[in-house]
């Protein structure tokens, strides 16, 4: 039995149409469709707020009073999990991966506004981040605090289920659509959307963040649809990973420029940058085509924009400085 969801977000999320975008990607103009997950409400918006709604449903009526997550130094997670703890009146505790030096922009400077308190990890991997976050809790529980840990990237079973409201959302809004493409981190929301739409219906575009992400997707999401979705099922892209998580790649910072100079929309270089550079490499390769309805799942991120040296950087360079 699982709680119902604490309304945290406001939905459904709008969809838009993208003509202009579509077409410089080689597609019809009523072929592409932008689900606007970015504008899901508090603390910024985001993809992280579906799952939240669920996860912190369960926090609560265990009697937590603090919250717990890990994450990158500019995770969006951690920060819209310090955002659910103000609107619910608890303490957010970020564990994050680095050290105090880094610059405390974008996503930081947020988490600092929301008031949550940091914890530092050090340089350390994904096991090491998830220890030293029990650690944090267990001296939280000693000093009398009830601390819930909310998984990384809220990505569990549990938080997968608010992107099963928002495929359901999806279907009734296009209502022939062929392919969900979607930026795949920890796994949790590619999981959801599968269980809602069918794993033919959604590409995942691997941002870097796990060593093996479609196999996440797929333990989430097993529990949460009767035909068992195996990993190698999924439809994921593994081609613009680049250097690395954190690292801007060539293709999306393209894809930063093209939707925002095509539509006004604006993509973030870790997550939705790669989601569309993903999409313009699955038309290019054949996997996408024209006459075909898709959807851009826009999953938020824009803080980390600003958190990103080499993104602001590029869109520095990007600026025309005369008009005259
Ligand atoms: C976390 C995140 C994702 C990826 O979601 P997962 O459920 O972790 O795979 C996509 N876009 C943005 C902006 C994110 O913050």
């Amino acid at each position: 039995m699982s709680h119902p969801p604490v309304p945290l977000g406001t939905f459904p999320t709008p969809v838009e149409p993208a003509p202009r975008l579509a077409a410089a990607l080689g597609l019809g103009p009523d072929d592409l469709w932008v689900k606007r997950d970015d504008l899901t409400g508090l603390g910024g918006g985001g993809n992280k707020i579906r799952k939240l709604e669920w996860i912190v449903a369960a926090a609560l009526a265990e009697g937590a009073d603090t919250l717990v997550t890990t994450g990158a130094p500019q995770s969006n997670h951690a920060r819209l999990t310090a955002a659910a703890a103000a609107r619910l009146g608890l303490d957010a505790v970020l564990v994050l991966r680095g050290s105090p030096g880094v610059s405390r922009s974008g996503n930081l400077a947020l988490d600092g506004l929301l008031g949550a308190r940091l914890h530092w990890a050090g340089d350390v991997d994904r096991a090491a981040l998830d220890t030293v976050a029990e650690q944090v809790c267990a001296r939280l529980r000693e000093k009398g605090a009830r601390p819930a840990l909310v998984p990384f990237g809220g990505s569990s079973t549990l938080g997968a289920r608010g992107y099963v409201r928002c495929g359901e959302e999806l279907r009734a809004q296009v209502p022939e659509l062929r392919t969900a493409v979607v930026a795949l981190g920890s796994g949790g929301t590619m999981a959801g959307l599968v269980a809602a739409l069918g794993a033919e219906s959604v590409l995942g575009v691997d941002v870097g963040a796990l060593a093996d992400p479609a196999a996440a997707a797929a333990e989430f999401g097993a529990p949460l649809t009767a035909e068992r979705v195996t990993a190698d099922r999924l439809r994921v892209r593994r081609d613009q990973v680049g250097a690395g998580y954190a690292t801007l790649t060539g293709p999306a910072a393209e894809a930063l420029r093209l939707a925002a100079r095509t539509e006004g929309i604006v993509l973030d270089p870790v997550y939705t940058g790669r989601a569309l550079a993903g999409l313009a490499a699955a038309v290019r390769d054949g996997d996408v085509r024209p006459g075909e309805k898709t959807v851009l799942v826009h999953t938020g991120g824009l803080p980390g924009l600003f958190g990103h040296a080499d993104a602001v950087a590029a869109a520095q360079e990007a600026a025309g400085t005369h008009v005259f």
